[in-house]
């Protein structure tokens, strides 16, 4: 049994979440899920960002102090387990003093040590909406092009992380695959940013101006900036802080799934961190990419901001988990759309799933509990088709392709239905329509397996119709998996 660690980044806290945090950690759930029923003992952490002078702001004005704003907004983040029923372990808050205030100031103890630490004063152009210091290309006409605001200019002095220092290492071990990036795209980008030098980065801003945040350790004067805070949290979860023994258990992470706007953060600054604490780099960053609705970017402006939660109260979570992981490739951008939905979800989970498992339980019922010899029963060619989709799912997966591991089982489905139509077994009595019906269970075996990581519900409810084991078939028909969408939305 080897231990699996795997991550989502921590959402920010000033709004609800839609289905871009959606599809992240329902990605990572499926891969989750997977390692477990290969045997891993997995650890699923997530959790939410929560400091910063944008989330004191807010707070400000919905008349709220910052920790009672971010549990309410938390509360939204955390709930997500529950309706898109995902399997984390954990949920980190960055607002959690014991665990992750302490084990941050411990990280930023081991920077200093290390004299990677250092005070410049800082001149920039300063962005609210951002939270960050932006430069004359980010805006456009004055003001930030994302936020259509005028940044401010700001002098102050900052506690500099040395990230320069290590440019060089983080290079070599991405090259070599120390530190692996998937898609290799996104590997190739940061190798074109990285060897141009990477500049010290900005790790601290003065209390004054932000003070929801970690204090600098023996510093009164200073608030840790948004890197040093918010990446600790892979590390403080599981115990960096006091706990060694689980520490050591954990890191290093096998998989911090991310987005593609936050590559250079998890693929740079937080290694040149690791590196400078003496501890050992993440084993691979899987990166992908945003959700558009009807090809337009999700706004507050456009008023396109498809929740989760709408949706599953209209179509359920399988579907919605369905959609997310089939339409969008995993590691690039994809769309969304009712009218692709609906036509997925009629297409392939009502007609193709949904039919496959209800005509093989009325084909079957009136002949169950069906015993039957594995070896003898089980055609050649059955076999051979699930092993060739098990072998391809199973790449699939290790890979994260996780839309073409969902293929397949389609594959399989489609497959299935062939089979099921050439033999005709309503035309069939006896010996012989049991010989169809064994290895139309078979299939749908095989098919129920491979969906488990990623409809674990659908799953489930199709064992109660449909037991296989490897001499006894049991069959009892129920209501439809995925009753049809009559209207076209
Ligand atoms: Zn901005």
């Amino acid at each position: 049994m080897s231990k699996f660690y795997v991550t989502t980044a921590i959402d920010y806290v000033n709004a609800a979440p839609h289905i871009g945090h959606a599809l992240e950690k329902i990605q990572a759930d499926a891969i989750a899920r997977h390692r477990r029923l290969k045997g891993d003992e997995v650890y699923f952490l997530t959790g939410t960002d929560e400091h910063g002078a944008k989330i004191a702001r807010a707070a400000e004005v919905a008349g709220k102090e910052p920790l009672e704003f971010t549990n309410e907004n938390a509360a939204h983040f955390q709930n997500l387990k529950t309706i898109l029923n995902l399997s984390w372990d954990d949920f980190i808050r960055t607002s959690d003093r014991k665990r992750h205030w302490s084990g941050a100031q411990k990280l930023w103890l081991k920077l200093e040590e290390a004299g990677d630490l250092y005070k410049k004063k800082y001149r920039g152009l300063y962005c609210v909406g951002h939270e960050a210091f932006v430069t004359e290309k980010d805006l456009v006409n004055g003001k930030c092009k994302d936020h259509q605001k005028e940044p401010e200019i700001i002098e102050e002095e900052n506690y500099f992380f040395r990230l320069s220092k290590y440019a060089k290492e983080i290079e070599s071990k991405i090259k070599n695959n120390e530190l692996r990036i998937i898609p290799e795209s996104r590997k190739n980008e940061i190798l074109s940013f990285i060897s141009q030098g990477l500049e010290d980065v900005s790790f601290s801003r003065p209390r004054k101006d932000l003070s929801w945040g970690i204090p600098v350790p023996n510093d009164s004067e200073h608030t840790m900036y948004v890197w040093a805070d918010a990446l600790a949290n892979y590390i403080t979860a599981i115990g960096y802080a006091d706990e060694d023994s689980r520490f050591l258990h954990w890191w290093p992470v096998d998989l911090h799934v991310i987005g593609k706007d936050i590559l250079r953060f998890h693929a740079a600054i937080w290694p040149g961190m690791l590196l400078s604490a003496k501890l050992p780099l993440p084993k691979e960053i899987f990166v992908h990419g945003f959700i558009t609705v009807e090809n337009e970017k999700m706004s507050k402006t456009v008023g396109n901001i498809i929740s989760p939660v709408e949706l599953i109260k209209k179509y359920g979570t399988d579907p919605v988990r369905y959609y997310l992981l089939r339409e969008i490739p995993t590691a690039d951008d994809g769309d969304f759309s009712y009218r692709k939905f609906e036509q997925r979800y009629n297409g392939e989970l009502a007609n193709g799933l949904g039919n496959l498992v209800a005509r093989s339980a009325a084909l079957g019922e009136k002949i169950s509990p069906i015993e039957f010899d594995f070896k003898k029963d089980i055609e050649t060619a059955i076999k051979k088709e699930s092993e060739r989709v098990f072998a391809g799912y199973e790449k699939a997966i290790e890979e994260i392709r996780l839309n073409e591991a969902l293929g397949l089982i389609w594959e399989l489905i489609s497959f299935s239905d062939r089979y099921i139509n050439n033999k005709k077994p309503w035309e069939l009595k006896g010996d012989a329509l049991k010989q169809i019906v064994v290895n139309a269970c078979y299939l749908i075996g095989a098919v129920t397996n491979l969906l488990e990581p990623f409809l674990p519900e659908t799953a489930g409810k199709i064992r109660e119709q449909i037991s296989f084991s490897d001499s006894k078939i049991e069959i009892k028909k129920s209501a439809a998996l995925f009753p049809r969408f009559e209207k076209q939305l």
